[in-house]
């Protein structure tokens, strides 16, 4: 499905399929989809592999499922049926090669014929002078003719012609006037000895052709914009507008890494992170609404973006203030929701796993634990955890609410359970009134009840506990608890 708009704002996401989309790489597509949602426009994406030797298999199904996880669709492309598909580069090799051919015959492109030898023996001579490392424009005035006939014969690529002197000035979106100076330019290859183009030349040619407006991409490929304006300069095409993104930190600031934590989306994902969390939050890794607000739907979000409003500065990437936000859009979900979304994002099978808790159980243990927990993955840990009866109990629970009385106690509890309806308004009627009888704290009934259930004296309210684990289930864990304790004592 392909299906050319007349929008005037065009942008596009172009990620190189090199393996999981990074965080940075959501938040360049969110953007650029958001600057196009916003002006009525149009947002595509384009796979850029053409650097053959770093693609990697199945990353641009999981670039287009992750994107789609986080709400983000193309308006355009050559998809299948119902859906628009990516643009891919490597399917548009005979343009690159037309257009690098136009450079050519134009004089602002020429053949290079040195050996990768000879390139390696230039850098370490440049090394060693302590240069800049640079093509020395060796083949630059080679006769075209005769670079032409050695083309039949010899490996090549193709150079562009940077000029020598002079320098080249551009806006950018949020940096502002940007001016470099063509001397710290190379003799960019635009063309390899593969036959594929490199990202410059491919780069320049589809973003006239798919009529990008507006280039919105990570600061890293600002060095390379100089390069791209003087191919449209020599095309005699009107270049886009450009808008270079922010870095994005770790909390010591340096550049986010690995090292430092999960940067892929799908890491977050599979650790139970909403979509809606993460897009709101990586929406605020660089830009502001210009107020105080923080919390965004993706369509409140097209409504507020401006490049006004985005930083030059490094954004740190705090997931501290991730977690609180996943909390905030969790806590707002139904338990089926939530139930959904664990099967949807950590486990299929989560359910039928389970050997003890049914559907309506489970349902109940969400509802009472999901406010505990800022992630889908800890929320499903808990209940996988309450699944088996505990296999030990929390020490410091032991020790400071099971006195030798509490033999004494849970005897009696069990007998009155046995003959309880196994409601929370009868659970509760008989447990109090048990605790009065006997002239005891209710912490000394309650947490004992907790650990039995749980191993834990952190466990939410013990008469929904006791609803949630039934009344087998419950009993049986309260004698395993007592037979423990009366061994203990
Ligand atoms: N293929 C480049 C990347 O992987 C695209 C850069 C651009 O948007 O121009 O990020």
């Amino acid at each position: 499905m392909q299906e050319k708009k007349n929008n005037i704002i065009r942008t596009r996401f172009a990620p190189s399929p090199t393996g999981f989309l990074h965080i940075g790489g959501l938040r360049t597509a969110l953007y650029s989809y958001l600057y196009a949602k916003k002006h009525n426009g149009a947002f595509l994406l384009r796979i850029e592999d053409t650097d053959q030797a770093r693609n990697v298999q199945g990353a641009v199904d999981n670039l287009i499922n992750t994107l789609n996880w986080a709400g983000i669709t193309f308006d355009e492309g050559p998809g299948k049926e119902g859906s628009f598909g990516p643009y891919i580069q490597s399917q548009r090799l005979d343009l690159y090669k037309k257009y690098t051919e136009q450079l050519i015959s134009e004089k602002h492109a020429y053949y290079c014929f040195c050996s990768s030898e000879r390139l390696d023996q230039l850098r370490q001579k440049q090394i060693a002078q302590k240069l800049p490392p640079a093509y020395d424009r060796h083949c630059r005035n080679i006769d075209p003719i005769i670079a032409l006939e050695k083309t039949k014969s010899e490996p090549f690529v193709v150079r562009m012609k940077v000029p020598l002197t002079g320098e080249i000035t551009f806006n950018d979106l949020i940096r502002g006037k940007i001016t470099i100076a063509y001397k710290n330019i190379d003799d960019q290859i635009i063309l390899k000895s593969d036959g594929f183009p490199t990202y410059h030349l491919a780069v320049v040619v589809d973003d006239k052709l798919m009529e990008i407006s507006h280039v919105i991409r990570g600061e890293e490929w600002l060095p390379s914009t100089p390069k791209h304006l003087l191919l449209y300069e020599y095309f005699g095409w009107h270049a886009p507008e450009f808008a270079h993104l922010p870095l994005l930190l770790n909390p010591d600031r340096s550049k986010l890494s690995k090292r430092q934590g999960d940067v892929a989306v799908e890491d977050y994902r599979k650790k139970g992170f909403l979509p809606e969390a993460l897009v709101n939050f990586v929406a605020l890794l660089g830009w502001n609404p210009g107020d105080e607000r923080e919390i965004f739907s993706l369509n409140e979000l097209v409504e507020a973006f401006s490049f006004a409003h985005v930083h030059k500065a490094g954004a740190v990437f705090d997931v501290t203030k991730l977690e609180w936000m996943n909390g905030l859009y969790l806590h707002k979900k139904t338990n089926t929701e939530i139930l959904e979304l664990i099967k949807l994002n950590i486990d299929p099978e989560f359910e039928t796993k389970l050997s003890l808790l049914k559907h309506e159980q489970i349902l109940i243990l969400i509802n009472l634990y999901k406010d505990k927990f800022k992630v889908l993955s800890d929320l499903a840990q808990i209940i996988i955890t309450l699944d088996q009866a505990p296999s030990e109990y929390e020490a410091n629970g032991l020790e400071q609410f099971v006195t030798p009385e509490t033999c004494q106690y849970l005897t009696q509890l069990i007998e009155k359970l046995k003959a309880t309806e196994w409601n929370l308004n009868d659970l509760t009627t008989m447990i109090k009134s048990l605790v009065k009888e006997l002239n005891i704290k209710f912490p000394n009934m309650a947490q004992p009840i907790r650990l039995a259930l749980t191993g834990t004296i952190t466990s939410p309210g013990i008469y929904e506990m006791l609803v949630a684990f039934g009344k087998d289930e419950s009993l049986n864990r309260l004698t395993t608890f007592l037979k423990f304790i009366s061994n203990k004592n």
